[in-house]
């Protein structure tokens, strides 16, 4: 017997169609003498159309209120879903966060999962019932509602899935699992098999939407097996761990799953190519060429709350002790970080900033780069063929990332994912909602 974390994302419970198959799926696991934890997201577009409510009242709306409103999404599919397994004779208890055990800090809208004490969870599953835990949310010490963050539910489910000693926690999602590219602007992108945890990492944290960067930050800490799949077929999906498989779950698998990377026949040196369109692109000119300057600079940023990405650094020559610091950050934040270093142009002493929105970000990720040399190379020959100008660039172990022109970067994604052979022979990606949801 294993147990069994299966989250469903808003595409897999758009409706009551949707959670009758969902609650068939849950059923057929339970059926099979696993123990079954399950979290939801919201119906469909149930979270974006709170989010156009709330700013039709209040474009500036209080934080708490909003993670109140947000949160009731996950309660009415995780309820409807209880009700559903019900009627299909197997017992099943909905949970919110804060019932789940699911303490945070008080970060409103990106709150962090401070402890898991999933208790009544563990209690429901002892009872031979199936527990259903509502995504993205838990309380704070004030005992309030916060939510994770757009996307969330996948941490929930990681983390319960880690708190619970799952043995998997499958993603269900609208596509069959990961792809070597998004097949929207890449149609020729086959399926991965398998991935590590710090390939997902990378393609995660740069820009590949279908995983939550924060469930596989949870996922690699505690050492959590992800199986990402399609809740509209039976195909095996992305398997996502540093090791194969449990045992536990031979039956429940499919059989491709338990394929160990050793033995696959192929090994190929990119796993895949995320791209990101969400961040813009600030240059700071002309800033003093001394001991400190990008300390302030960066604290200055700080205060905005924004995660930066890029950095890049030029000395110029021709203003003899002055340097330009260019840096990348999420859209949304874009806003707060001009006015705070407009604030701070006395004690920075900068020349002059330039603001470039429209910027988008490539990245070739593949634990096998560290042992294949040559890649950078035929990266840039690619990329300069297909006459794609590099803005920035950076890179880790196992990654290379450009900023490119936004109106380039399709063109530079397809020319990428055919220099390292990664097209498929005939289209092979199914996206069943459209959605990544
Ligand atoms: N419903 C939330 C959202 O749409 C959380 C999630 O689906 O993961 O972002
Ligand atoms: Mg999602």
């Amino acid at each position: 017997m294993a147990l069994i974390v299966q989250k469903f994302g808003g595409s897999s419970v758009s409706d009551t169609d949707a959670l009758k198959r969902v609650a068939q799926r849950v059923v057929d696991a339970h059926r099979l003498g696993h123990e079954v934890v399950v979290v939801v997201s919201a119906m469909g577009d149930t979270t974006d159309d709170l989010v156009d409510m709330a700013a039709e009242l209040n474009p500036d709306a209080p934080k708490r209120e909003m993670d109140m409103l947000l949160s009731a999404g996950e309660r009415i599919s995780m309820s409807l879903l209880a009700m559903a397994i019900t009627k299909l004779g197997v017992p099943a208890y909905a949970y919110t966060g804060r019932q789940a055990g699911i303490h945070t800090d008080t970060r409103y809208g990106k709150a962090s999962i401070t402890g898991m004490v999933p208790e009544r969870v563990a209690r429901a599953l002892k009872l031979g019932s199936v527990a259903i835990v509502a995504g993205f949310q838990g309380v704070n010490d004030n005992g309030d509602v916060t939510t994770l963050g757009r996307g969330g539910s996948d941490t929930t489910a990681v983390a319960l899935a880690a708190a619970l000693h799952a043995d998997v926690c499958e993603i269900y999602t609208d596509v069959d699992g990961l792809f070597t590219a998004d097949p929207r602007i890449v149609p020729l992108a086959r399926q991965v098999r398998r991935l590590d945890y710090q390939e997902t990492l990378e393609l995660a944290a740069n820009g590949a939407k279908i995983l939550h960067l924060r469930a596989v930050e949870f996922a690699r800490r505690y050492k959590v097996a992800l199986h990402v799949r399609s809740s509209f077929s039976n195909k095996p999906g992305t398997w996502i761990a540093d090791c194969d498989p449990s045992p536990r779950l031979t039956g429940y698998l499919a059989s491709e799953c338990f394929t160990t990377k050793e033995t696959e026949m192929e090994q190929p040196i990119i796993s895949g190519i995320a791209h990101d369109r969400s961040q813009e692109k600030i240059t700071v000119v002309g800033l003093p060429d001394q001991p400190g300057t990008a300390a302030e600079l960066f604290r200055q940023v700080a205060k905005a709350d924004a995660n930066i990405d890029m950095i890049v650094q030029n000395i110029a020559a021709s203003t003899p002790g002055r340097s330009t610091i260019t840096f990348t950050c999420q859209s949304g934040d874009a806003k707060d970080v001009l006015a705070r270093l407009e604030e701070a142009r006395d004690v920075l002493d900068y020349r002059e900033i330039v603001y470039n929105p429209d910027i988008g970000k490539l990245s070739l990720v593949g634990a096998a780069m560290r042992t294949s040399p040559g890649i950078s190379a035929r990266f840039f020959d690619a990329l300069s063929k297909a006459n794609v100008n590099v803005e920035m660039i950076s890179t880790s172990e196992v990654r290379i990332s450009v900023i490119v022109d936004a109106d380039r970067l399709d063109e530079a994604v397809r020319a990428l994912h055919h220099e390292f052979q990664l097209d498929a022979s005939e289209t092979e990606a199914v996206v069943y909602g459209g959605t990544g949801r």
